[in-house]
């Protein structure tokens, strides 16, 4: 079968590998009809080192199963799925705590050898735990939507439920990437009153404004600092959704919030320290988030997909076929594309 690999920054390319098959008694195996580009596939893109054997690359998708193990119950052949980026048990602490992130059996689709989904197919482990069968057909209109919650939208939501957001609420989302994007639609579907997007790229502030944003903020640094403080009153936002994961991004995020606020990290820390330890201390401000447990969260989002209250997969601008892989992960670095979909 054909899948998309990395051997090193910059050099991604569609190879022939084995077929997904079951290893365990507890997988699946689902073919791949729908996957997606990450925000943060672009890390590895920019900066990997090379690799011989190279990473299979994809954590989204949304598949038809085609095999299971003896122990799988709850998914079966022929069913349509959404795979969220971690598989989990769905059985440990974590896992019946609503975090299947920390699952003590937790492990990431395209990371650290595990297949990817930007392929034909792929094994699924704990797909009781991992996958949820969704009540479509597999070229269901709504494709889109539902496939970002295998990860954008559900990240995005996590960072407004860390980031404390509900009715009433100054909200300020840092980033307008795909994930920054969902999360102005999880801050007005929590009920935020006011929703800054901070952001530079025209298309995408077009776009946070009819997903609900009531205010935009370009500028940087100290200066974006300022202006969220002028827009929220001199004290700041709530809220904020730190949706990109520098140094300087987690700063400003920190900054913008007001006294006893809360700051949603989901953006992947590219650095091994966070800056800002003395105004968070000072401001008491709550700073938490991690990796988004998006298979809790599928169950609360997918109503309001099916009946159209919200449309994250407006954010997948481009959609590519497996051979059009490569140029996919060109337009995103290039921010040509807001989040390529791939239809294998
Ligand atoms: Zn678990």
């Amino acid at each position: 079968m054909r899948a998309t690999i990395m051997h090193r920054a910059g050099d991604v390319g569609i190879e022939t590998v084995p077929d997904a098959h079951l290893i365990e008694s507890t997988d699946a195996v689902v073919r791949v009809t729908r996957a997606c580009i990450c925000g943060s596939d672009l890390w590895p893109y920019a900066s990997m080192e090379p690799s011989e054997p190279g990473q299979s690359m994809g954590h989204e998708a949304i598949g038809v199963v085609e095999d299971v193990g003896a122990e799988v119950r709850t998914v079966k052949r022929g069913d349509v799925v959404v795979m969220p980026f971690a598989f989990s048990d769905g059985t440990c602490a974590f896992c019946h705590e609503g975090l299947h992130t920390a699952c003590v059996h937790v492990g990431f689709f395209g990371n650290n050898g595990m297949n990817g989904a930007q392929a034909e197919a792929l094994r699924v482990p704990f797909a009781d735990g991992t996958l949820f069968a969704l009540p479509v057909g597999e070229d269901d209109a709504l494709m889109p939507s539902l496939l970002t919650l295998s990860d954008v939208m559900g990240t995005g939501h996590h960072a407004a439920v860390v980031a404390k957001v509900g009715p009433g609420k100054r909200v300020a989302v840092v980033g307008d990437g795909a994930v920054g994007l969902c999360g102005v639609i999880a801050a007005k579907r929590l009920g935020a009153e006011q929703i800054i997007i901070m952001g530079r790229h025209e298309d995408r502030i077009a776009l946070a404004r009819e997903f609900g944003a009531t205010d935009v903020v370009s500028e940087r640094g100290e200066e974006a600092v300022e202006r969220v403080r002028e827009l929220t009153g001199g004290f700041g936002a709530h809220s904020v959704l730190e949706c990109v994961g520098l140094g300087q991004s987690t700063e400003t995020a920190i900054g913008i919030a007001r006294p006893g606020g809360a700051v949603g990290r989901v953006g992947v820390p590219q650095e091994a320290t966070m800056p800002a330890s003395q105004p968070a201390f000072y401001g008491n401000i709550t700073v938490g988030g991690g990796p988004a447990p998006v298979r809790a969260y599928i169950e609360e989002l997918l109503p309001d997909v099916l009946e159209g209250r919200i449309e994250p997969g407006r954010v997948l601008d481009r959609t590519v076929d497996l051979d059009g892989v490569p140029d996919g992960y060109r337009a995103m670095a290039d921010r040509e594309s807001i989040k390529v979909m791939v239809q294998p």
